[in-house]
């Protein structure tokens, strides 16, 4: 099964591949080095013996957990900017602090949870935007349940809420919009449900699926009618974790603080974290020593969904990271020594993105469904046009995706979402920003660039065939 992932192919044809080489295989069977190495060969792969797998001590997430509950979801705020993330962030805070659970939310500690009156939980991430949501994604975490793409009634829609709808589709999650600033005298909400529509994101009181709510970020209007179509919108994920497990979750922020060492602010996505924990994330492990909500009040144990900054860890993980509760601390050292052994032997590459020349190969093997591409151009009528012709290339054994276009240079936001998305840059007339290129290059990201609409077309749909010629 690790094996299949690791080349993404099916388990099946891997277990196939096992009996025509004479070796009966389960699922979860470990194959010798020699039995991986030709294993491997039989899908084109070479194997190369850097460190012991270390996934494996590790407890993962069970979909089917017969003990999961419902949980509380976790949302992020994202639009362009100005149009009032910060501040629907910070009333919601206040708000609820009015709505009176006892001590404000004193502390910006990556994320708080809000309760309603009914006693319904929602969880916001604190770090508004989509670079950082799909910066976060990148690194594995998937953190975010619900996104509330946030749009000023006296502006239109923007380029960064464009690809803000974008960061947010091409992760899946499931979009409410908030039209905000109704408060002030040029406000002209239908004209931004309209520009809505054009893109083909037809909200619920024009007849389409997307709920939208009218909002006063800066005057507190009608953000209970948000949250409340926020929750509707969770009702049907039918979101549930289990609290009676080891907990495991992602970190949101971390730093080193000169009185309390290393603090992380973690998000507990499945099972509950207890003070005296051993933890372990990224090359990082400590025994929970403390843990605080955002209103600084200590607290011993963790729930789901719950945000909380914990002391005790013997370094600072990033952003993204994942964490696990280990059973002991010689299992989580083990494990964050084994990492950092792969990181140093490796550099940080943990993934490898698709490049044009791999696809038709991949798509040979039968595992590869689906090509995203982000484009980028010069002019809108030209990125429309290769966006139309290669969506066009699309055939029965792989879907061309557009998962983002956009007039404008090639940006670190736009090689984040091809990390997180894996999917292939092209640019039409357009360079990549000199941060973009490095982050490419560290990212091992594909950046195609043309300047003619015609080769690009050719080389995609040559690829798809896989009779791509190698680039000199
Ligand atoms: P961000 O860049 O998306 O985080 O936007 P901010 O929350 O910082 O808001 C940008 C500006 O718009 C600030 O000056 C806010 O006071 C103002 N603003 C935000 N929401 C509203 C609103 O609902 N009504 C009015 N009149 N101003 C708002």
């Amino acid at each position: 099964s690790e094996l299949a992932t690791m080349m993404d192919v099916s388990v099946t044809d891997v277990i196939t591949a096992c009996m025509n080489l004479g070796l009966m295989v389960s699922i979860n069977q470990r194959l010798d080095a020699e039995a991986l190495v030709v294993v491997a060969e039989e899908f084109g792969f070479k194997v190369e013996f850097v460190a012991v797998e270390i996934q494996e001590a590790i407890d993962t997430e069970d979909e089917t957990d017969e003990d999961a509950v419902p949980r509380p979801p976790i949302v992020t705020v994202m639009g362009h900017v100005d149009h009032g993330k910060t501040s629907l962030l910070d009333n919601i805070r206040k708000a609820n602090v009015i709505a009176g659970e006892a001590g404000g939310i004193t502390q910006h500690i990556g994320a708080y949870s809000v309760k309603l009156d009914d006693g319904r939980r929602i969880t916001f991430l604190d770090t508004p935007g989509h670079e950082a949501f799909t910066a976060m994604r990148a690194r594995g975490a998937k953190v975010t349940d619900v996104a509330i793409i946030i749009v000023a009634a006296d502006d239109n829609v923007m380029p960064q809420t464009i690809e803000a709808i974008n960061h947010a589709a091409a992760a899946q999650v499931p979009i409410v919009f908030a039209i905000n600033k109704i408060d002030k005298p040029g406000a002209n909400p239908e004209k931004i449900k309209e520009e809505l529509s054009a893109m083909n994101y037809l909200v619920e009181d024009w007849g389409g699926k997307y709920q939208c709510q009218e909002i006063s970020a800066k005057q507190g209007i009608n953000l209970d009618k948000l949250l409340e179509k926020v929750l509707l919108e969770a009702e049907f994920l039918d979101l549930k974790a289990n609290p009676d497990r080891k907990a495991q979750g992602a970190v949101i922020e971390s730093t080193l603080d000169k009185g309390r060492g290393y603090v992380a602010t973690v998000l507990v996505q499945n099972g509950t974290l207890r003070v005296g924990d051993m933890l372990l994330s990224g090359i990082y492990t400590g025994r929970v020593k403390a843990m605080f909500n955002e209103r600084g009040t200590r607290i011993t144990e963790a729930p789901p969904s719950t945000p909380v900054l914990v002391l005790g860890l013997n370094g600072a993980p990033q952003a993204g990271d994942s964490f696990n509760v280990m059973d002991d601390e010689r299992s989580a050292r083990d494990i964050a020594n084994k990492r950092e052994q792969l990181q140093r032997m490796q550099g940080l590459r943990t993934q490898k993105h698709i490049t044009l020349d791999e696809i038709g190969r991949r798509i040979a093997i039968g595992n590869f469904k689906e090509l995203n591409i982000i484009i980028k151009g010069d002019v809108d009528g030209s990125i429309e046009a290769m966006a139309d012709s290669l969506i066009k290339l699309s055939k029965e054994e792989v879907q061309v995706n557009v998962i983002h276009k956009a007039v404008g240079p090639i940006s670190e936001s736009d090689v984040i979402l091809a990390a997180a998305s894996n999917a292939v840059i092209v640019g039409f007339q357009v360079r990549p920003s000199a941060a973009a290129r490095k982050l490419a290059e560290k990212e091992e990201i594909e950046i195609r660039l043309y300047s003619i609409i015609y080769d690009a077309i050719n080389d995609i749909k040559d690829a798809i065939e896989g009779m791509l010629a190698p680039v000199m």
